[in-house]
């Protein structure tokens, strides 16, 4: 396959290079042949005008377009606001078929229905590239229809935009039918001998810790934490709710996991109520983290999806790419990152209002992201592509500064989170037993009691006559014996499915949570461990005894009735002669 790359001037000059493109084709094996158009504005009378010429003098082409922010030509931005790009299919087995359909939030359903029986009836379909209208709607309906498609088939492309980013005008056209402002367009190619590699690159990398996404609705993010969203922009890196809100946040959009894949999600706008208006769809209950993007870094992912890509030797590649990174980058620089892939191939293609690509069976909106269709027909050599090697410009031992404060904060981060992870198990445990401590059991008693999580049931023990064994063998041996019956609960506790809890209630009292547990059952356990502890021979003290009360809880009781009838339990027991278990 060739690819030719044109920037429109006018119709004459067109009609010109359109008369010998033809004239070329006609002398070489040229099976299919398909242009790819893309304008920087929706207006209708030129792109008319282009449509005319190719269904003049070039009858037996396909072609697909639509509006765009910047085109891509030649692995660089345009100055051109037309941008026109001719691929030739060289293999007579490569077939290809043109689609276009209504594309609204209601058609959604049924387009992916019809594409998959196009698919279906084309056969050997390997790729689908896509042109679509997105502004404003959801496309989860029409991503997730297409989960079914064979796994081999692969999906991408591009959503039609406008140079201003603020509007919501776009168009996307077809020589199978005309222009339109809600419309999807599909090119399917098919054959054994057409080969595509598809692949993204983003270059964000993750900052900080992981926010979970507590409330989100379509493209609105509500909540991270529990908390208005744009607190997190305002906290973590002082960006203001004003004008520049867009901009400023560009450089720190969200990645977050989705079907699998790390996927980039930008805020375009902040609401009173701190929600945030994202460039898409994103989900509840997932985590997030706010990704930074610095040119450095950004630049040595491209290198390494060139390298990846080299191997698959392409013979033409076609790029799409969000706006935001043209945004990001400025005029003068966007093309650092797309001309890499042109010393590879020739690279055509045009910024995006959303980037799809699907991977791993699922099809993902992506923002932004550079999404890349590497393509040839025929075996992979080294003569497909271009002929100079590729030139990879080694960054080696040059790490941005922006890159090592975000190392710096990362493992800072991981300090911190680690440290808070330690003092909130001090805070719930005991020194000397490492149990639970009073209001940790009493807490989780009290959450099993109001989650209504019965049967449950309570062991209260008391150590028998602890005072004549610190009064005797000392403080030491004291500590000695609630460590050994700390030790048998804390096992109790744990080889019980579900898990019980141990804690220290005072002293030398102590209470086993046991969830699932009948008032017989929990009668057994508090009987095994009196006679387990009773049979240990202490250094000093030698034998020890325990008293027991048993309760299990009662639907709807407060928890202070509970504890009185567990404590009345064990009070019998103490009582009537101590080192035994009484029921209540
Ligand atoms: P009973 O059989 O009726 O339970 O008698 P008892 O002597 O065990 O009862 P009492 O509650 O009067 O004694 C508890 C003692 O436990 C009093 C206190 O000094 C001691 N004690 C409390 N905490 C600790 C501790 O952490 N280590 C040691 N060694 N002693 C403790
Ligand atoms: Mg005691
Ligand atoms: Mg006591």
């Amino acid at each position: 396959m060739r690819q030719f790359q044109f920037e429109y001037k006018s119709k004459l000059s067109f009609t010109r290079e359109i008369v010998k493109l033809d004239k070329w084709c006609k002398t070489r094996i040229c099976t299919n042949v398909v242009f790819n158009i893309y304008s920087e504005t929706p207006d209708k009378g030129v792109l008319m005008d282009i449509s005319t010429v190719l269904e003049t003098i070039m009858p037996y082409a396909l072609f697909m377009g639509c509006s765009s922010n910047g085109n891509i030509v030649d692995g660089a931005l345009s100055d051109n606001p037309i941008a026109i790009t001719c691929t030739v299919f060289e293999y007579p087995t490569t077939r290809i078929k043109m689609l276009q359909y209504d594309f609204r939030t209601d058609t959604q359903k049924n387009v992916a229905e019809m594409l998959k029986n196009e698919i279906a009836e084309m056969g050997g379909v390997k790729a689908v590239e896509m042109l679509l209208t997105i502004r404003g709607m959801s496309l989860s309906a029409f991503c997730d229809s297409l989960a079914d498609l064979p796994k081999e088939i692969q999906v991408y492309g591009g959503g039609a935009f406008n140079m201003d980013i603020n509007s919501n005008v776009a168009c996307v056209f077809t020589n199978e039918k005309g222009l339109s402002a809600t419309s999807i367009a599909f090119l399917l190619i098919a054959g054994e001998d057409f080969h595509i590699k598809t692949s993204y690159v983003t270059g964000w990398k993750p900052l900080g810790r992981d926010l979970h996404i507590t409330k989100a609705k379509g493209s609105l993010l509500c909540e991270l934490d529990g908390k208005p969203a744009y607190d997190t922009y305002y906290k973590y890196l002082n960006i203001k709710n004003d004008e520049n809100f867009f901009y400023n946040t560009l450089e720190f959009p969200f990645l977050y996991r989705h079907n699998g894949i790390d996927i980039l999600r930008a805020p375009t706008a902040s609401r009173p109520d701190g929600s945030l208006v994202m460039t898409s769809d994103m989900e509840e209950n997932v985590t997030a983290r706010i990704a930074y993007g610095d040119p450095w870094t950004i630049l040595d992912s491209v290198d390494e999806e060139c390298s990846d890509i080299k191997k698959f030797c392409p013979e033409i590649i076609h790029i799409y790419s969000c706006a935001a990174r043209r945004t990001f980058w400025g005029n003068h620089e966007a093309s650092n990152e797309t001309l890499p892939f042109h010393q590879i191939a020739p690279v055509s293609g045009f910024y995006t209002s959303g980037e799809f690509l699907r991977t791993n069976g699922f099809l993902n909106q992506h923002n932004v992201t550079l999404v890349i269709g590497a393509m040839r027909e025929g075996n992979a050599s080294e003569e497909k592509g271009r002929e100079e090697d590729y030139q990879q410009e080694k960054l080696s031992g040059k790490i941005s500064m922006v890159s090592r404060l975000a190392t710096f904060i990362g493992a800072a981060t991981a300090e911190l989170e680690a440290a808070n992870e330690q003092l909130e198990i001090i805070a719930k445990s005991d020194g000397l037993t490492k149990l639970y401590n009073r209001s940790e059991i009493q807490r989780r008693i009290e959450k099993q009691l109001e989650d209504k999580k019965l049967p449950f049931t309570l062991i209260m023990l008391d150590i028998d006559n602890f005072k004549h064994i610190n009064d005797t063998y000392g403080h030491k041996e004291g500590d000695n014996v609630i460590i050994a019956l700390s030790e048998m609960l804390k096992q109790t506790a744990d080889i019980l499915v579900p898990k019980g809890s141990a804690g220290r209630w005072g002293g030398e009292e102590f209470m086993l949570l046991l969830p699932d547990k009948t008032a017989d059952q929990a009668f057994e356990t508090a009987e095994k461990i009196r006679n387990d502890f009773a049979a240990i021979k202490f250094e000093k003290a030698e034998n020890v005894t325990v008293s027991v009360g048993v309760t299990a809880a009662i639907d709807g009781e407060a928890p202070d009735t509970l504890y009185n009838r567990v404590d009345g339990a064990l009070y019998e027991a103490k009582q009537t002669g101590k080192n035994k278990t009484i029921l209540r």
